[in-house]
């Protein structure tokens, strides 16, 4: 999908009043290119009902209407000053209309998050230098080869097997270790792709168009906001890997909604086996100085500090370490994908990457499989019995 000549000029008029550049060294959003990031965002929200809302809002962004409910300019948005627009957006941010305030919301975090991870047509974006962000740190020349061979279907495929696991992040590849480890023949369907260190540069823009579930950015309400790891391995690549044991409240709280097992000790053994798998450690804690500011702080008013778990092993805690939402790139990061996707294909099980799994097969009241599709559109069915 693609955005016509009049929606392009909407949604750069409007980046570009929330991001006009300097008129010097300082590119504005339209000139460095975030508008076409922006729609690329835009259009790969999967909630199609949203995309077309927004394609219409563009449609119409310069009509007599729309510049009527954003505040009575009888100039169109786009061929309005800089100072008046930015009045027309404040008017909207300040609304007592909930919607009003949302759509400010939305149209800001979206333009101000496009111009911060454009590169530009240089590759490295002058905004970078301007905020003392050094840019990206490209991809390791030499990063070791890829450990693990998922299969990547370009035809019509149909597999089976004793139990198919959706999802291969924290919940999919640990079950899917734990089945194999007991000689079940498991399949893995997951959505995203498969990366590996030497494809982690660093890079804002790279790492969320590929590692990342692509929109929408937050729930319908607009309340909360939504980001989902989508590669082998789900979250587990892009999470910060700060490891908590469940604490016991929120334990508590889930045995008392009908789950009794999460207050067992075999929940605890559970956790244990975790922890152990991921090597859990304290080892690699060092603080930023924003931190130990903090526990400066929270020293003086005799509050709790300890140091973080971290499910690393060699983290740099200097470089590379505070870039873990990308990918890292030194394979420091005891993801799913280092630890129980390599278990599991050890013990036989097919890693089925970039298929979108849509349906639940279900044969007399038993589920019997499940199918779904890749990007090209080639189906792809895996039958099990479980
Ligand atoms: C940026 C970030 C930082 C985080 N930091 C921390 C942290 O420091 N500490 C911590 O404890 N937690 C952290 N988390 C949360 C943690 O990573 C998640 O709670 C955890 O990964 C969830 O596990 P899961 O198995 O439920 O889902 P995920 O790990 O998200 O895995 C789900 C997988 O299913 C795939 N999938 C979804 N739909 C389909 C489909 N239809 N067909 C096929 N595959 C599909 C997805 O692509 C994904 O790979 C962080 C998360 C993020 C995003």
């Amino acid at each position: 999908m693609h955005l016509s000549d009049r929606q392009r000029a909407a949604l750069a008029s409007i980046c570009d009043t929330f991001a006009p550049g300097d008129g010097a060294g300082i590119p504005s959003a339209s000139r460095l290119g975030a508008t076409e990031v922006m729609a690329a965002l835009v259009l790969h929200n999967p909630r199609a009902a949203e995309v077309r809302q927004f394609l219409r809002l563009l449609d119409r962004w310069d009509s007599p209407a729309t510049q009527f409910v954003l505040g009575g300019s009888a100039r169109p948005f786009s061929r309005q000053s800089q100072e008046r627009r930015e009045k027309t957006l404040l008017a909207l941010a300040h609304s007592r209309i909930t919607a009003k305030r949302a759509l400010f919301q939305a149209l800001k975090g979206a333009a101000t998050l496009s111009y911060y991870l454009t590169p530009g047509p240089a590759g490295h974006s002058p905004v970078w230098d301007a905020i003392g962000y050094p840019g990206p740190l490209g991809v390791r020349p030499d990063a070791p080869a890829p450990p693990l061979t998922p299969v990547h279907p370009s035809a019509p495929t149909t597999l089976d097997c004793d139990v198919v696991v959706v999802g291969s992040g924290a919940g999919g590849g640990t079950a899917a270790a734990v089945l194999a480890g007991h000689g079940l023949d498991v399949v893995v369907v997951e959505k995203g792709g498969y990366y590996d260190d030497r494809d982690f540069d660093g890079g804002e823009l790279s790492g969320l168009s590929r590692l990342y579930a692509p929109g929408p950015a937050a729930t319908a309400e607009g309340q909360l906001s939504l980001l989902q790891g989508q590669c082998l391995g789900g979250g587990t690549v892009v999470n910060y890997t700060t490891s908590f044991p469940t604490p016991a409240r929120v334990r508590e709280e889930w045995a008392a909604l009908g789950v009794p097992q999460f207050a067992t000790d075999e929940y605890d053994s559970c956790l244990d086996a975790v922890w152990s798998r991921l090597g859990v450690n304290r080892e690699h804690g060092r603080i930023s100085s924003r931190d130990a500011l903090m526990e400066r702080g929270l020293n003086r008013l005799g509050w709790h500090v300890d140091e973080m778990p971290r499910n690393v092993d060699g983290c740099d805690t200097g470089v590379e370490c505070g870039r873990c939402g990308l990918g890292c790139r030194i394979g420091a990061k005891r993801s799913a994908t280092k630890t129980w996707l390599a278990d599991a294909e050890r013990a036989g099980t097919r890693l089925v990457v970039g298929v979108d799994v849509r349906t639940v097969t279900v044969e007399a009241g038993r589920a019997t499989g499940v199918t779904g599709h890749t990007a090209n559109g080639h189906p792809v069915a895996v039958r099990a019995r479980a």
